[in-house]
This record gives structure tokens, C-alpha cells and sequence, in this order.
């Protein structure tokens, strides 16, 4: 048996472990990246539509939005990258949150103050002046498109809170490599196509993995940043007995459209629109194309997955009809094709829909995991979490008794990680997405 010795290694090189990978090399920490898939950003990470948006409902979630947005925007920064080197970009097209009294504007303005986020409030005629494009009736409850009341005139109109520095993130996929090639200039190296098969332990904390062509790999710290795979591997560890908060994959779907004529202002992108009152969201994909993704309403059945293997990759008919079928009642211009395109993808959803960043009950064995549909924005802070995370408690902190503090670099913002605890009371959630 061939024996390799590291100081972390990290279980999954999605957008998560590659920026922790990122942080903890930067760190001065040798580290080793295991994937099963070919290469960074191929597994959850491929599907995601990289919505930045600040709209979280607690005081963590907005912070570690709006500092990872200071992240984006300077990206090569961030990376320490060359110049040449092809990166992803952070467009900002702004996002428009339409009113729902699920989560009222109020939620969100109050920690916007709170953390310095700048927003804008507009009025039922404002919204319509903005985006002359968008029907701006209020159609709530969601409905099923076969649903008779589908159709049914708007109850009102609605306003919308905009926040004028959100946008997305132009390739997800990219930006994962980005940041292992980062990771990389610092000395971590990545193992593809190589599954980790069991975690091993001795005297009582965790010595290692054991890889799929017979490698052992010893390592005090384990950090499992395996995505919609999380719970195996916690399995494989286990761990899991003293967690508070539930982890399970989910199938989710994001279709591809035609943008309709005069949805971007004045010839740029639209906006990102969330739209929860019918059901969706919307995300221009350059300037002619727009994705188009689901809030999780109470009317669809959700796709809960015992493997997260077992989910077809591509879209469905059904599903594909449903999601633009919302968006086209919001943009009336907006066409809705007979074939389905787009893609599939796999949430690990945490009960309260909050990620799972934390330490466990094996010595030396970490989790960033249960992001829930919403952390591909937070990934450059989060690599940053997790080594304050690691560093103070292998340095000797009690992290379960005092929670360790992170004191964000582009904000000032200090975020404490007791948020993200595995054994928390539940946060304030949506129950959707949102966070
Ligand atoms: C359809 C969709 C839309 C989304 N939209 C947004 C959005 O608009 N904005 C936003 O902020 N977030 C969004 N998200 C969420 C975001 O994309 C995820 O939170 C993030 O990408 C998760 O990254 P990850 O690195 O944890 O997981 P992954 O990218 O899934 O990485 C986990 C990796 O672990 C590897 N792995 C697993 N088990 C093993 C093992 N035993 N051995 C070796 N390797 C293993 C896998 O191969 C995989 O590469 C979306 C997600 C989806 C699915």
C-alpha cells in the first residue's frame, strides 16, 4: 500500500474546498485535495447559476455576502492570479427582490443597515417605470401552471428591493478552478479522479483517508467539503451524532431561455430578478439569453434524494415548462420553448437552510457542508472561515464552548461562526433558497 503524508487534507474540490484548500495553503499549511470527479468546480459547483445577492434573513448570511462580493470584485486580487490567466467575472447587473410577505423587505433593510449594505426601495410604480419589461402583479400563492387560478388577475401590485451592487458570477465552474490553481501557486495539490473510500482514525482523532486505488493518505486535519456527497463522508467518519441540523441532497433545476425583447436597460443585462411571490428567479446569461431557476414553492414537490447520484442530470419537460412558465407571466415578452434546456443540479440542504461550517466530534475532522443552494457566493469568505476555524482550534481553542470570530478583511465585518454551528438552535430561514 502506497502511503502519502499531508498536514490537511480536503475531500472535494467544488468552490468550497477549493478556496478552503486556497486559504489553509496560503496559510503555510501543506495541503493535499482529493476529487472523484476530473478536475475543480465539476461536481454541485458546474450547475450553479452564481447568483450574488445579499438578501439573507440573518445578520452571518448578509455579511458573508457582502464581504465575498468585495472578493468578486476583485478577483485577480483575491487570487494573487497572473495577469493572463482567464478568469471568471462578477457582473454587476444589480438584483431586484420582488415584495413577498414571506420575506418582507424589512427583514433584509434592517441588517443592510446594520452591515453597510447600500439598497434601494421602490414603490409598485417605480418598479414598473424601471422595468418597463416586468408585469409587476401580485400573484401570490404560487401556483401549479395546470392550476386554473394560474392565470387568475393579479390581487395588487408590487414594489421590489434593489440592491444595486449584486449581480452574478459569469462562469461557476472557472471561478472553482480559479481557485485551486490559487491554491496551487501556494503548494496544495489536488488528486483527480480519485474517491476517498474511508476516513481513518487513531488515538481518538482522525489520521487520514484511504483512497479508491489503495493509497493511504495520513493527515492530522480532514476537511470534508464534499458537497451533495457530505453526508457519506460524514458517514465514512462517523460523525454526525451530536449535530442539531439535518443534511439532505436535493434536486434542483435551471433552465436556459431567450431573453425577451427589452428586458436589459438601455442595451446592457438585466437585472436578477427574485421572484418568490410566482415561484422563480431570473438571471440574464449575457445579453440574450436568461436563466431561469425555482424559490422552492410550496405547490412543487421537492426532489429529495437518498443518493445524490440517483438524480437525472438533465432537465425535464415538466419541471422546464413549470420554472418559465412563472418567469413568462412576470416578462410577458418571454417565450416558452417546447424542448427543454438547461441543467440539473444537487442542493445539500441543511434543515434551516444555512450552511454547516464547523468542527465535529472527531478531533481533527471539519465540515464546510449543507450550502444549501446558496454558498457559491460566499466560497472566497468561506475558505477564509474555515482557517480561522482550523487554525484556532488545532491551536488549542474550544470553539464548541467559546465560538471563534471571524473579522472579515474588506468590511470590518466580524462574523461569528457560532452561526454555522452543527449544533445550533435552527436560524431564522425562508425554508427556501433564500437562506
Ligand atoms: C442548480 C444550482 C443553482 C445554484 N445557484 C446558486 C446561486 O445562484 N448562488 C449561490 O450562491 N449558490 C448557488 N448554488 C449553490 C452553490 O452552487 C453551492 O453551494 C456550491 O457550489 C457548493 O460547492 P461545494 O464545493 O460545497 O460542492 P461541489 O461543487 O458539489 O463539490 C463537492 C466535490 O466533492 C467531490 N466528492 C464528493 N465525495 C467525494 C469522495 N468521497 N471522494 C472524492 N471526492 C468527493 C465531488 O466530486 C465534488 O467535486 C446553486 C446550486 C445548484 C445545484
Amino acid at each position: 500500500m502506497v502511503s502519502v503524508t499531508a498536514e490537511v487534507v480536503i475531500v472535494g474540490a467544488g468552490v468550497v474546498g477549493s478556496s478552503t484548500a486556497l486559504e489553509l495553503a496560503r496559510s503555510g499549511l501543506r495541503v493535499t485535495v482529493v476529487d472523484r470527479l476530473g478536475g475543480a468546480g465539476n461536481g454541485s459547483t458546474s450547475a450553479s447559476s452564481a447568483v450574488v445577492r445579499f438578501t439573507y434573513p440573518t445578520a452571518e448570511g448578509v455579511a458573508a455576502a457582502w464581504e465575498s462580493r468585495h472578493c468578486w470584485e476583485g478577483w485577480r486580487d483575491h487570487l494573487g492570479a497572473p495577469a493572463g490567466e482567464p478568469l471568471a467575472a462578477f457582473t454587476r447587473c444589480g438584483v431586484v427582490m420582488l415584495d413577498v410577505d414571506l420575506a418582507p423587505r424589512s427583514l433584509f433593510t434592517r441588517l443592510f443597515d446594520t452591515v453597510g449594505v447600500p439598497y434601494e426601495e421602490w414603490e409598485a410604480r417605480e418598479l414598473a417605470a424601471r422595468l418597463p419589461a416586468l408585469d409587476t402583479g401580485r400573484y401570490w400563492p404560487p401556483r401549479a401552471v395546470d392550476d386554473e387560478e394560474f392565470f387568475a388577475d393579479a390581487s395588487g401590485r408590487l414594489g421590489a428591493l434593489c440592491t444595486p451592487d449584486g449581480g452574478f458570477v459569469d462562469d461557476p465552474q472557472l471561478a472553482a478552478a480559479n481557485l485551486a490553481a490559487a491554491a496551487q501557486r501556494h503548494g496544495a495539490s489536488f488528486r483527480w479522479n480519485t474517491r476517498v473510500t474511508a476516513v481513518s482514525q487513531a488515538g481518538g482523532r482522525v489520521s487520514g483517508v484511504r483512497l479508491d486505488d489503495g493509497t493511504a493518505l495520513s493527515a492530522p486535519v480532514v476537511v470534508n467539503a464534499a458537497g451533495p456527497w457530505s453526508g457519506r463522508l460524514n458517514r465514512l467518519a462517523g460523525v454526525g451524532g451530536d449535530f442539531t441540523i439535518g443534511l439532505r441532497p436535493l434536486r434542483q433545476e435551471v433552465h436556459h431561455v431567450a431573453a425577451p425583447p427589452g428586458y436589459g436597460v438601455g442595451g446592457g443585462a438585466g437585472p436578477v430578478v427574485a421572484d418568490m411571490d410566482l415561484g422563480t428567479y431570473i438571471r440574464p446569461e449575457g445579453r440574450e439569453f436568461l436563466l431561469v431557476g425555482g424559490t422552492e414553492p410550496e405547490c412543487d414537490p421537492l426532489e429529495w434524494l437518498d443518493d445524490p447520484d440517483a438524480g437525472s442530470p438533465a432537465p425535464t419537460a415538466s419541471r422546464f415548462r413549470t420554472q418559465v412558465t412563472r418567469a413568462a407571466r412576470r416578462l410577458p415578452g418571454l417565450r416558452v420553448p417546447g424542448r427543454p434546456r438547461g441543467v440539473a443540479g444537487v442542493y445539500d440542504v441543511a434543515d434551516d437552510w444555512t450552511p454547516v461550517y464547523d468542527r465535529t466530534d472527531l478531533d481533527g475532522f471539519y465540515v464546510a457542508i449543507g450550502t444549501s443552494g446558496n454558498q457559491f457566493k460566499n466560497a472566497p469568505l468561506v475558505g477564509r472561515l474555515m482557517s480561522t476555524l482550523i487554525h484556532g482550534v488545532e491551536g488549542g481553542h474550544d470553539h464548541d464552548e467559546r465560538p471563534l470570530v471571524h473579522v472579515c478583511e474588506h468590511t470590518g465585518q466580524s462574523i461569528g461562526l457560532a452561526a454555522f454551528s452543527r449544533r445550533r438552535r435552527p436560524s431564522t430561514s425562508t425554508g427556501t433558497v433564500l437562506g
